[in-house]
Formats: C-alpha cells, sequence, structure tokens
C-alpha cells in the first residue's frame, strides 16, 4: 500500500509530509523547499505552481493567483471587500459563487488550489518513489461546512483520495504532543497569512481532545501587509497625487515590498522600502521613485486594530472550554505570523504564558496530518491515538419568525448526530422548506445559509399535526449530511449539503478531467522541450568536434557537418518525428567520425573533449582522442 500523506494547504506556503519510521517528515519539494508558496500562474497555456509562479508575480499580476484560499468555499458577497483589493480579476459566479479570470477563462478557487495539490504530491511521489494517493488535509479549525467541502473537492480535482480533512491546530498539537507524556491542557494560537485559529486541547495517555475552537478565518498576515500597503499608497498619493493601488504591477509589488518589511520588523527596529520606477508621473511622463522608512512602532500603529482582533476568539475559546487562562499548561505559536513580536506580546498578555516555540510554526500543521494520515491507515509504530474534535460553528435550521432552532452547537465533538421534530405552521401545508444554517446568530438572515431543500407531499393536515424528523449527521471531516423524513408518511428528503457555492458532482468530474489533461499537457510540453534541449546538446558536441579535428578527411568533416546543420533547423521545428529522425542519424555520424575520420588524423595537440563526455552517446564509447 502506497503511503498516506498530510497536507498543510495554507493560504501563503503550503507543506507535505509522511511518516517514516515511526515519525512524521517533511517532504522536499522538487525546488529542494520544505515550504511550497500556494501560487498559480497561467502564462499562455502553461501553468507555474509553487516559487516559480510566485518570483513572476509583479511581472505577471493578473494571471498569478495567490492567497486563493481566502475564496475557497465562499459566497461572492462574502469576499467582495477582499476581491477588489486584489490584483487578479475576482468575480461573482454561477450562484453567488466565487470565480477567478484569467485571460477571459474563468476558475473555481477549489481549481486553483488542486493545482497547488497537485504539484506538492506529484514531487512526493517522485521523492518516495510511489504514486501517493491518498491524503489528509488541513483546514482552519474555523472553516464552515462550505469551505470544507470545497477543500475537499479541490483534493479529488487534484486527483486524490481525500481520507480525511482535519483542523489545522489539531494537527499542530498532534505533532506537538506525539513525544510528551503526561496530561496538559494546551492552546494552539495560529496566525498564518490569511486565516486565525485558537484550540484548545487536553492531551494525555495518546488521547488528544479538542475542548474548544475559535477564530476569524478573514485575519492573517495578508492584513498586515495590506496596512502598509495602504500606508505606502496614501503617503505616495499625498506627494504626487496618484494611486498606486491602480495599477496592477504597482500595487503587485507594493505587497511584495509590503511582506518583506513586515518580515524584517519581526528582527529589526526599522526597515526602508525603496521601489524604483514604481509609475510614471501622469502630467511629465517622468519616472516616479518611492522611498520610504517604516519603524517598527509605527508598524504596530498602523496594525493595532488587527492586533486587537486576536484576542477575542483567545477568550471565546477559553470560555467555551470553561476554563480561565491559568489553567493553559502550554501555548504553542503556529503560523509564519506569530514572528511578528507585537503578536507574541500579545498572546502572552492575553494567556499570562510565554508562549512554547518547541515546534516549527511552519510545519507543525504538515506534521500533524501526516500523524493522522498515519493513524487512518494503522501505522502500527503511533500506537494508540485518539484524536477527538469539535464542530467550530452551531448548525440549526430556520423556523418560523426568521429565527435559528439551533440542532448542534458549537464545538460539539464531532462526527455527531442529532435529530429534532418540527411541525407545519399552517393547515394543509403541502410541503416544508428546511434552510439548513451554520452561525452564533439568532436571527436566521444573520447566519451563512448551507444550503435549502424541500421536503413536499406532506397530506392535508392542521397546522402543529404533521412530524417532521430532521436529521443533522456531521462526519469525522467536520462535513454536515442532513435528512427530513414526515412520519406519518414516511415520505423521506435528504440531502449531502451542497449550497450554491460549492461545486456539484458534474464540475468536479470536469475539472479533474481538465486537470488529468492540463497535467498530461504538461508532460508532452517538458517531453517535447527535453528532445530539442536533447538534439541542439548533440549538435553541439558535433560542431565542438569539428572545432578539434579540422584535419580529419573533408568527406567525414562534411558529412558530419551537414546533418549538424539539419539539427540546427530541427532543433526549432515542431515535427516530433524529425526530431527523433535526426538526432538519431546525428548520433550515428558523430559516432561514425568520432571512431574513423577524427582518429585517422588528429589535429596536433588537441585536447580531450570534454564536451564529448556528456553521455549522450553510447555509455561505453569512448571519444577518440582519449587513448
Ligand atoms: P498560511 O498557513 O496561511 O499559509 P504561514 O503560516 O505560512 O501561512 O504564514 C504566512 C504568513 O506569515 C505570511 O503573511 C508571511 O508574511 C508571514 N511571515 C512569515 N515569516 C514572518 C516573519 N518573520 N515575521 C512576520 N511575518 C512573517
Ligand atoms: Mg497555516
Amino acid at each position: 500500500m502506497a503511503k498516506a500523506v498530510g497536507i498543510d494547504l495554507g493560504t501563503t506556503n503550503s507543506v507535505i509530509a509522511v511518516m517514516e519510521g515511526g515519525r512524521p517528515e517533511v517532504i522536499v519539494n522538487a525546488e529542494g523547499n520544505r515550504t511550497t508558496p500556494s501560487v498559480v500562474a497561467y502564462k499562455g497555456d502553461e501553468r507555474l505552481v509553487g516559487q516559480i509562479a510566485r518570483r513572476q508575480a509583479a511581472l505577471n499580476p493578473q494571471a498569478t493567483l495567490f492567497e486563493v484560499k481566502r475564496f475557497i468555499g465562499r459566497r461572492w458577497d462574502e469576499v467582495k471587500d477582499e476581491a477588489a483589493r486584489s490584483p487578479f480579476t475576482v468575480k461573482e459566479g454561477p450562484g453567488g459563487s466565487v470565480r477567478i479570470t484569467v485571460d477571459g477563462k474563468d476558475y473555481a478557487p477549489e481549481q486553483v488550489s488542486a493545482e497547488v495539490l497537485r504539484k506538492l504530491v506529484a514531487d512526493a511521489s517522485a521523492k518516495l518513489g510511489q504514486k501517493i494517493t491518498d491524503a489528509v488535509i488541513t483546514v482552519p479549525a474555523y472553516f464552515d461546512n462550505s469551505q470544507r467541502e470545497a477543500t475537499k473537492q479541490a483534493g479529488e480535482i487534484a486527483g486524490l483520495n481525500v481520507l480525511r480533512v482535519i483542523n489545522e491546530p489539531t494537527a499542530a498539537a498532534l505533532a506537538y504532543g506525539l513525544e510528551r507524556k503526561g496530561n496538559e491542557t494546551v492552546l494552539v494560537f495560529d496566525l498564518g497569512g490569511g486565516t486565525f485559529d485558537v484550540t484548545i486541547l487536553e492531551l494525555g495517555d495518546g488521547v488528544f481532545e479538542v475542548k474548544s475552537t475559535s477564530g476569524d478565518t478573514a485575519l492573517g498576515g495578508a492584513d498586515f501587509d495590506q496596512r502598509i500597503v495602504d500606508w505606502l499608497a496614501e503617503e505616495f498619493n499625498k506627494e504626487h497625487n496618484f494611486d498606486l493601488r491602480k495599477d496592477k504591477q504597482a500595487l503587485q509589488r507594493l505587497i511584495e515590498a509590503a511582506e518583506k518589511a513586515k518580515i524584517e520588523l519581526s528582527n529589526a527596529s526599522e526597515t526602508s522600502i525603496s521601489l524604483p520606477f514604481i509609475t510614471f508621473d501622469p502630467e511629465t511622463r517622468t519616472p516616479l521613485h518611492l522611498e520610504r522608512t517604516l519603524t517598527r512602532a509605527k508598524f504596530e500603529e498602523l496594525t493595532a486594530d488587527l492586533l486587537k482582533r486576536v484576542r477575542k476568539p483567545v477568550e471565546q475559546a477559553l470560555s467555551d472550554a470553561k476554563l480561565s487562562a491559568s489553567d493553559i499548561n502550554e501555548v504553542i505559536l503556529v503560523g509564519g505570523s506569530t514572528r511578528i513580536p507585537a503578536v507574541k506580546r500579545i498572546v502572552q498578555d492575553i494567556t499570562g504564558k510565554t508562549p512554547n516555540e518547541s515546534v516549527n510554526p511552519d510545519e507543525a500543521v504538515a506534521l500533524g496530518a501526516a500523524v493522522q494520515a498515519g493513524i487512518i491507515q494503522g501505522d502500527s509504530s503511533l500506537g494508540d491515538i485518539v484524536l477527538v474534535d469539535v464542530t467550530p460553528l452551531t448548525l440549526g435550521v430556520e423556523v418560523q419568525g426568521g429565527m435559528i432552532a439551533p440542532m448542534i452547537t458549537r464545538n460539539t465533538t464531532v462526527p455527531a448526530k442529532k435529530t429534532e421534530i418540527y411541525t407545519t405552521a399552517q393547515d394543509n401545508q403541502p410541503g416544508v422548506e428546511i434552510n439548513v444554517l451554520q452561525g452564533e446568530r439568532p436571527m436566521a438572515a444573520d447566519n451563512k445559509s448551507l444550503g435549502r431543500f424541500k421536503l413536499e407531499g406532506i397530506p392535508p393536515m392542521r397546522a402543529g399535526q404533521a412530524q417532521i424528523e430532521v436529521t443533522f449527521d456531521i462526519d469525522a471531516n467536520g462535513i454536515l449530511h442532513v435528512t427530513a423524513k414526515e412520519k406519518t408518511t414516511g415520505k423521506e428528503s435528504s440531502i449531502r449539503i451542497e449550497n450554491t457555492t460549492t461545486l456539484d458532482k458534474n464540475d468536479v468530474e470536469r475539472m479533474v478531467k481538465e486537470a488529468e489533461e492540463n497535467a498530461e499537457a504538461d508532460k508532452l510540453r517538458k517531453e517535447k522541450v527535453e528532445k530539442r534541449n536533447a538534439l541542439a546538446q548533440l549538435r553541439l558536441q558535433a560542431t565542438q568536434q569539428l572545432d578539434e579535428h579540422a584535419n580529419a578527411p573533408q568527406d567525414a568533416r562534411d558529412r558530419l557537418k551537414a546533418v549538424a546543420d539539419e539539427a540546427e533547423e530541427a532543433v526549432n521545428s515542431d515535427d516530433d518525428s524529425r526530431i527523433a529522425d535526426v538526432q538519431k542519424r546525428l548520433e550515428d555520424e558523430l559516432r561514425d567520425f568520432m571512431t574513423k575520420g577524427a582518429q585517422a588524423q588528429p589535429e596536433a595537440g588537441a585536447t580531450s573533449a570534454s564536451a564529448a563526455e556528456d553521455d549522450v552517446i553510447d555509455a561505453d564509447f569512448k571519444p577518440a582522442d582519449d587513448k
């Protein structure tokens, strides 16, 4: 059985890990890095993923997609404002969903995330020497049902069998707690690029029990960057009366510079930001430059309200767990943004604890996901580990008066199942519409509707007589399934909650096919390039041989030269069979030349041709002058 991997599909960076000899290990990507930027760029019909995509962002701002996790499983009306700030085009899709447009083609956020997953898994498969198909993927604990479902679909589009979707802080706690003995209560504080999660767990005897979770799915390092971007743009605007944010390329450069400055301020008390030639003066057409110094104090002032926003979820998680700060034994920091000194300070301030920095904030989540994958695959080296997680938000149905009737309250252990009986409000009501909601507000309209479905064909009855049994069932992924049944008739209706923002089955199937075709096209493209490179290399070798053996018989020289010239042309042709033909003939000619032609009259003083040692030709073949 091929190994299952754990994947931290991050807003900013993603990491993949696997169990090796009883311990989770990060798998380095093809570039040799332990983290892979969650960035996808489209260039013509080519797709770039990871570092290579990130590097060309400023040159290709409209087709370089980053922080797409902010849009996954969301409704357009939830993300409108964020969409407006993005250098690439984000718009409303079918049924109020979100789509990203590149070169006139629409992509679902799930599709873009699938490209990141596909790269991680392809690189890992190559590294491990086995085709990986099974994965555990993590999500922020505070992700709602549609965000979870959409993440799972991203995995499916990438051709993966998603064994489980688990919460990032829970995964981090697994990585932390794997080698700890004894009982302790830990608080995991995860502030990444786009999301913020707090989870309180009790660990002991291999049991990892989540007590409560809270967070903010729209708070992360990118918001800190945005404050710097806004500050820079406003200062610049004051001086030059030009808003850099309106120029996509300038905006992308601002974002990159802002992040760099922020990271520097984690170690230095001030940093300089320099963006030469950021734009042109609209009137004089002379180039304009941006130069600024940002101090840590100013940065903290610009982000003071963001820092404040982390406080509430921590307090909420404590109160939901019925604990006070002094009950927490360890505070574990996860996510790149916990390196911001002011963030560390505020964590310490709220919890009264010096944060534990024993886990690597970039890797803990993926490592924990690999542990979970190991548990599911029955990895015996892990012993008996039990993971008890909770659902982050209350689930309920809409009832008379536009209220929400909670079915499963937040922080209920999952999997969970709950049944309630509802009835009709009017005489002879032929059916009911069930609106499934998620959120903490008392009025239905203030919460997120996960989907609606109808139960029809209720026989004529007085109001209040029908017995409609509604069952909510949350699986181990935190994903909800709902059924309803009219008890007097036994008529049943059920939905797997698929709201308008998640893709339907046909979409997913189409996207899987598309992604596979793309991967195939990428492979073919690569092979094409490789064939041409090989021929170009061989041609180079031939010309070197000709140079070194100027005294070889003229007819041998002419023959080789003729095929080498042919190769020069063929390299630029689209015709694969021609490439193969020329490659073969050039190999033959070159071999012939080097064994017979060149040996006949080696040029005096010719040195060993190092290029000839590139074993493009048969391995047992020796260059002629190497005797
Ligand atoms: P995610 O889980 O969302 O992918 P990460 O945990 O990788 O995110 O964190 C990425 C965020 O951390 C980015 O916003 C990045 O700018 C920020 N970050 C990384 N290193 C530092 C640092 N030294 N100081 C401040 N922020 C940092
Ligand atoms: Mg993360």
